[in-house]
């Protein structure tokens, strides 16, 4: 069967699990060659085909990023997924906390949309989608670092945008909410009172739920697609309401 993405070869990093690992079914789902790159594939199920890297190993996100253009012939959808999670003021992290948080959210997505570029600018469907976050733009309490590196990753994918757009290569980003994945079940499980927890952050949300990984990857696929062919330097939110509703209590 041919569909959107027939004879398109993609690459996502971090995805062996949550919204990297929904993305990578969804783009597989919809004809797309998928290779995942992540620094643990234990979760990763076929056809999905994982190169293991660590996105702040430049060496190996080179490698990994060479062998997936070789297996599959180019590359042309690179999603900037993985990342790691930050909680605190600017008095509760240390440097060293800052560079290990920035050296994966930021200066991963850096490393690996620099491997693909020649890859990508070889492509007649070339497109990278960066998974930031509504704390990019949001002011959530105890989470500046975090906040930081994904102000960053908004940033980065405006400036890429603006750099690539006459080679043909998009640059786009979702911002999600609190979307319902290992990262976030894991908070939970460390929380006083995990039900109270997740009732929480499913209230600051204005839809009264959690999003789903598969919302984000369908917000993903759609932005890597050629059907978004004039869309670039943009962020989409996928976060129940959260950025745009400002609901008075009823
Ligand atoms: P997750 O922990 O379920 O999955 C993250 C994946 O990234 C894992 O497979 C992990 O092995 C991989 N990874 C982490 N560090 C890596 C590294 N240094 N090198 C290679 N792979 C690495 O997390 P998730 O909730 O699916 O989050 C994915 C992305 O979505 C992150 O960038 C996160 O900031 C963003 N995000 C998540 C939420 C949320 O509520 N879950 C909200 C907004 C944005």
């Amino acid at each position: 069967m041919t569909t959107a993405l027939t004879g398109l070869t993609a690459v996502v990093t971090g995805g062996a699990s949550g919204i990297g690992l929904a993305t990578a079914g969804l783009l597989a789902e919809q004809g797309a060659d998928v290779a995942v790159l992540d620094r643990d594939l234990s979760g990763l199920p076929a056809p999905l085909r994982g190169f293991t890297a660590d996105v702040t190993d430049d060496r190996a996100v080179r490698a990994a990023v060479e062998g997936a253009a070789e297996a599959f012939g180019g590359i042309d959808i690179l999603v900037n997924n993985a990342g790691i999670g930050a909680a605190g003021t600017v008095e509760d992290n240390t440097d060293e906390e800052w560079h290990r948080v920035l050296d994966v959210n930021v200066l991963g997505v850096v490393r690996t949309t620099r491997a693909a570029l020649p890859y990508l600018r070889r492509s007649s469907a070339a497109s990278v989608v960066n998974v930031c976050s509504i704390a990019a733009t949001a002011g959530l309490p105890r989470r500046a670092l975090y906040s930081a590196g994904k102000g960053a990753v908004l940033s980065l994918t405006l400036a890429m945008a603006a750099d690539h757009v006459r080679e043909g290569v998009r640059v786009n980003c979702v911002n999600p909410g609190t979307v319902d994945t290992p990262w976030v079940g894991r908070l939970l499980d460390a929380a006083d009172d995990p039900v109270a927890e997740r009732a929480a952050l499913e209230g600051r949300q204005p839809t009264g739920r959690l999003v789903s990984a598969r919302e984000v990857a369908a917000a993903v696929v759609y932005l890597a697609s050629p059907a978004a062919g004039s869309t670039t330097g943009t962020a989409l939110a996928v976060d129940g309401g959260m950025a745009g509703l400002r609901l008075r209590p009823e």
